[in-house]
Order: structure tokens, then C-alpha cells, then sequence
């Protein structure tokens, strides 16, 4: 009997007010760290800064986003005892990823926003000095802590983007059965039920956006779809052809481009609507995104109209050798 050895993350806390208890978190995990970095941007240790009091002996302070300011970050993570503690949105949790893993230093994700899945993957996508994003493979966080007090005062729509970013999970699947009837692809199942399974549970969410009950399902999500990403070794069960157009947009129009989750979910609608034909599928994702207020978000943010998204097809194909619904065509 062969078994696949992965990683888990080893403590995953949500609930109210948390973060100010994370001594007690921590113990109860049997982590102990003679020191505790907190990784995060200025502005918002300003706005929270009293809600973070006491949780790091240091603060550090990043921009984050991009490659340049890993040499001076990985500068400063000198103690080799020390546990980082990254508070933030993408961005910072991304450059943290990248540098923790360089250092080989365990981290703890503290998520500001839900706004998409990198708050727990083993990839972390930075720019580097032509603008471009690029993705490398890190350790994944030891843990996250997602503290609703935080997440429910980052604003709405990127809870949403978050929501329609796990929800998109559905098609990248749909591409992986797609491929293996077609090509032989091999699925790896177990990957395919994480990734499935982060989706469904969002779908019970449509009337109470903003609850505890709906950034638990998120969280799980988040959770689901990265260990989906670690199983399978890439991001096959989490990533199809909407995805696809997203980094299109983010790759070639940079200009025209806004938060990835509402990207992929515009995508995704129209690919379940237009090219998969699949009636019943739109149709659920179109009750959802309107009731949790969705689809007003994406019609006000994403700056593509419907009609466009055929001319995004041959520049997605482009990103990279994955076989979609696109190949078919
Ligand atoms: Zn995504």
C-alpha cells in the first residue's frame, strides 16, 4: 500500500476576536516560538492595531505584491527560532509565502480579507520588474487564523470575489473530467472531491452573505481547495478555463484588468452560459451571484462586456498547457 504523504495545516482557527488570543491558540497547539514576527503593511496595523496588540514581539512592515522587496523582507528574518505571523490581503500574505519559504521558516496566514485563495495554497503570485505576475511553488502556511472581526470590515465585494473564486472550482473541474475522456488525462479523485466539495457549501449562502455561518464556509473553501492544490501537486481541480481568461486579462491587459475572483467568476458564468451549454449549471450560478448581489459587483467592476469574452479565448490558451473546454472549440 503506497500512501501520498501531504501536508496539513496544522491549526485552522475562525470566530470572533481570535487574534487577540493567540497565545492561548498557539498553546493549545503545542507551538511554542521564543519569538513571534508580525508581517503586515502599515495601513492596516494603523486601522488594527489595537485589535493586534500583544500578538508579535516584532513588527515588520511591507508593501508587498512584488518580487523587489523580497531581498530587503528575507534581510530582516534573521532569527531562525522565530514564527511569522503574516496579517494582511494577497499581497502581503504572498511576498510572506515566498520569503518564509526561502528562509524555510514556519508562518501563520492571518487573513484581512477573503477576497481569493491564496490565503492558503502553495503558490504565491508576485510581480516582478516588468509588471508581469508570476506564480512559484512555496511551503504552505503552518495555519491561518481567520478572524471574522477582521474579514467583516473589509468590504463586501471582495468576500464576494472570494466566494466566486472557490465557487469556480465547479468548472475547473468540469475541465478535468473534460480532459480525461478526452485526452486520458489522469484524475487524482481525491483532488477532485476537495476541490468540488469547498464549492457546494457556498451555494447555501446566497440570502446571508457577511454571517459567521458564510465566512465559516468560506474559510472552509479557502481550506478545501488548497489542500486539493497540495494533494494533486498543481492546480488542476481549482483552476479550468475561467481561470484561464483571468490571467489572460491580467497577463496581456493589465490595464483593463481588477480582483481575480470577479474575473473568474464573470468568466465562469459565461462559460457555463455560452461554450458548456449547461442550462441548469448557469442557472444556479446566476441565482446565486444575483441574490448575494454578485453579479452588480462584476457588471460594475470588471470592465469586459460578454460580447469580448471570445476575443480573451486565444490569449487564455496561451498562459499555459492546460487542456479545457477552450481546446475544443
Ligand atoms: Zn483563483
Amino acid at each position: 500500500m503506497y500512501y501520498n504523504l501531504i501536508k496539513m495545516p496544522a491549526l485552522v482557527r475562525t470566530g470572533r476576536g481570535i487574534v487577540g488570543k493567540i497565545d492561548d491558540i498557539l498553546r493549545e497547539h503545542h507551538f511554542f516560538f521564543p519569538k513571534r514576527v508580525l508581517i503586515t503593511q502599515e495601513e492596516l496595523y494603523d486601522l488594527y492595531g489595537s485589535m493586534l496588540d500583544g500578538c508579535a514581539e516584532e513588527v515588520v512592515f511591507v508593501k508587498g505584491g512584488k518580487f523587489e522587496e523580497a531581498p530587503e523582507l528575507l534581510a530582516k528574518l534573521t532569527d531562525k527560532n522565530a514564527l511569522l505571523l503574516a496579517f494582511g490581503g494577497g499581497s502581503v500574505l504572498d511576498l510572506v509565502k515566498y520569503c518564509a519559504s526561502k528562509r524555510d521558516l514556519p508562518y501563520v496566514n492571518i487573513p484581512s480579507a477573503l477576497s481569493n485563495d491564496a490565503v492558503y495554497s502553495c503558490l504565491a503570485r508576485l510581480t516582478d520588474i516588468n509588471g508581469k505576475k508570476r506564480s512559484l511553488q512555496v511551503q504552505p502556511p503552518l495555519g491561518i487564523i481567520v478572524d471574522f472581526d477582521f474579514i467583516s470590515r473589509s468590504p463586501r465585494f471582495m468576500s464576494l470575489a472570494g466566494m466566486a473564486d472557490i465557487v469556480s472550482n465547479l468548472s475547473a473541474c468540469e475541465d478535468w473530467l473534460l480532459a480525461n475522456h478526452l485526452t486520458g488525462e489522469r484524475i487524482n479523485e481525491v483532488a477532485f472531491m476537495l476541490a468540488k466539495q469547498a464549492a457546494l457549501p457556498l451555494f447555501d449562502h446566497a440570502d446571508d452573505v457577511g454571517s459567521d455561518g458564510f465566512f465559516f464556509d468560506l474559510t472552509n473553501g479557502i481550506v478545501t481547495s488548497g489542500l486539493s492544490t497540495i494533494v494533486n501537486g498543481d492546480t488542476r481541480g481549482v483552476s479550468g478555463s475561467e481561470h484561464l481568461i483571468s490571467h489572460a486579462i491580467d497577463e496581456f491587459f493589465p490595464e483593463r484588468a481588477t480582483l481575480h475572483g470577479l474575473q473568474v467568476g464573470w468568466a465562469h458564468l459565461y462559460i457555463e452560459k455560452y461554450i458548456r451549454k449547461n442550462e441548469k449549471e448557469a442557472e444556479r450560478l446566476e441565482t446565486l451571484f444575483t441574490k448575494t448581489g454578485l453579479m452588480d459587483v462584476i457588471r460594475e467592476k470588471v470592465q469586459w462586456k460578454d460580447e469580448e469574452l471570445p476575443d480573451l479565448i486565444p490569449y487564455a490558451m496561451r498562459i499555459r498547457k492546460r487542456y479545457t473546454i477552450f481546446n475544443t472549440l
